[in-house]
Parts: C-alpha cells; sequence; structure tokens
C-alpha cells in the first residue's frame, strides 16, 4: 500500500500569463516537476518520510514514508506562490498552530467553513496583537489557503508590499492597471502587518486606502488584516480612516500567545534530524 498527499480539487495548473509572470520574478522558480521536486528533492525513487496524517491529523508518533506527488506538490506550490504565499508558509497546516489558544483558532477557520456567507458579506476580519511572533502572519496565511481550497482567489501580501507597489514608478502600465485589479477585485485581500512603522508614510497609506479599501468596502469585497495596533490604535492613527471604511463590518480577533518562533526553529531542526521532509500543504 503507497501513501499520497494529493492536492485540493481547487488546485488548478495556472494560466499562463501567471506563470509566465512568476517565473520572470522568480528566476529561481520550480518550473519542471518531472526534473526537480522541492518536496521528495527526486531522491528515493520519488519518496519521503514524515508523520502519518492519514486521519487527517498530523500524528506526530508515527513516521511513513510517502509516494510523493511530485506534479501535485508542484502544482500546489505554484497556486500558493501566485496568490503571495510564499513556501514557509505553503508547509504549514492547522496542526502547526500551537501557541494560540484553541478557541480563537476555531473562530479564524470558522471563516472559511463559513466563507461563501462572509465573502458575500463582505465581512472583514482584524487580527491583531501587540507582541510579535504570536502566529498573526501564520493564521492570516492558514487562513488564506482554506479559502483557496473553497474554490476563492486570494491576494496575500505584506502592507509594505502594497505601499512600496502602489507609490512605485511602474514602468510597465499594463502591468500596474493588471495588479490594481488585482488586489481590488480579489475575493478576498489579505494585507499582512499593517503596523506603527508606516506612520511616516500617512500621505500615501492615505492614498491606498482611499482608491483601494474603499473599492473594495464598497463592493462588500473582504479584506483581512494583521497587525500589531490595537483596535483604539488603529482608529487614532492613520487608521481613523481605514477603520471608518473597514470596520463596519469587521470583526476584530485578539491573538495572544507566546512567540512561536523559538519552538518553532526547535522542531525544524527535530524535523531535519529525523530525515523528514515537509510537504506543502492545503492545511
Ligand atoms: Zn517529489
Amino acid at each position: 500500500m503507497s501513501r499520497h498527499l494529493i492536492r485540493p480539487q481547487a488546485c488548478a495548473p495556472l494560466p499562463n500569463v501567471d506563470f509566465e509572470r512568476l517565473k520572470a520574478a522568480r528566476p529561481r522558480l520550480w518550473t519542471d516537476p518531472k526534473k526537480t521536486c522541492l518536496t521528495c528533492l527526486k531522491a528515493n525513487e520519488s519518496t519521503f518520510r514524515w508523520y502519518n496524517q492519514s486521519l487527517g491529523r498530523c500524528d506526530e508518533n508515527e513516521i511513513v514514508t510517502y509516494e510523493c506527488l511530485c506534479t501535485d506538490q508542484w502544482l500546489m506550490h505554484l497556486w500558493f506562490l501566485n496568490a503571495g504565499i510564499p513556501l514557509n508558509y505553503q508547509r504549514l497546516g492547522w496542526d502547526d498552530v500551537k501557541a494560540v489558544q484553541q478557541p480563537i483558532v476555531e473562530q479564524i477557520m470558522g471563516y472559511a467553513v463559513e466563507g461563501a456567507r462572509n465573502i458575500a458579506a463582505g465581512r472583514n476580519l482584524v487580527l491583531w496583537s501587540q507582541a510579535p511572533g504570536t502566529g498573526k502572519t501564520l493564521l492570516l496565511a492558514l487562513l488564506c489557503k482554506a479559502l483557496m481550497v473553497e474554490g476563492f482567489q486570494v491576494h496575500f501580501s505584506q502592507f509594505n508590499e502594497i505601499i512600496d507597489l502602489f507609490t512605485s514608478s511602474w514602468r510597465d502600465q499594463a502591468e500596474r492597471a493588471q495588479w490594481d485589479r488585482r488586489v481590488r477585485n480579489v475575493d478576498i485581500l489579505a494585507i499582512d502587518d499593517m503596523g506603527k512603522e508606516h506612520k511616516g508614510r500617512l500621505e500615501m497609506v492615505e492614498a491606498m486606502v482611499d482608491q483601494i479599501v474603499r473599492a473594495r468596502v464598497s463592493d462588500a469585497a473582504p479584506t483581512i488584516i494583521t497587525t500589531n495596533l490595537t483596535p483604539q490604535e488603529m482608529q487614532e492613527g492613520y487608521g481613523g480612516y481605514v477603520m471608518s471604511l473597514l470596520s463596519e463590518t469587521a470583526d476584530f480577533i485578539e491573538i495572544n500567545g507566546a512567540d512561536y518562533r523559538p519552538r518553532r526553529r526547535e522542531l525544524t531542526r527535530q524535523e531535519t534530524n529525523l530525515g523528514l521532509a515537509r510537504p506543502i500543504t492545503a492545511g
């Protein structure tokens, strides 16, 4: 009997234009699953060792051998990358959320379970905590992946990156227009790490919010944000404007927990020592 991890149904090959755009932006992009594989490394006849997750959860007491479906891993990699989700988060699932209390995790998972209704209602979400490393970004990435599995289009981006792209002088106006359309029209816009450090760029932030967020709010298209600002700070800072637009239909969820990063590093070390390969997963 061989074990496989198959890709979700919603994961389809990218349109050529998206594939070409990724390739242009990333010279080292994984382009051919017949020749290379980020998961099995084409070693041991394309198998890899990982924890047993046959019951939907990762059983950390049992290590098993999987036959790698390199093409499925590749398609998922490109699918997530095209949505802006980097490789490290592609490889993490809900089982990897260790430090956050379960009711909070379930509340966030619940957004995806009721995805169709939440998106139709334009329900925004703000995941906030003042402390760093509590796992806000991980939860945002997992929520994005879960929504993609449900068939929704996601654009995941660092706040800084959005401001940079918004304010940069694009050489190619068509590309600029395409990016604009994408962030305005995508089912879910996920903005990671909206923080205090952007205060010096108030005018740009307000211009961005005015054009992108206003358009999304008036279309009832949800935006999900992580921030180290408190709801009050968001309302007082540039956020006064952001919040008046977003908060009418926003849920604020405080993510408190210990810094999960030291534990994550330790786990990664253990996995490497055990010769395990962490596969790309939808959650
Ligand atoms: Zn493989």
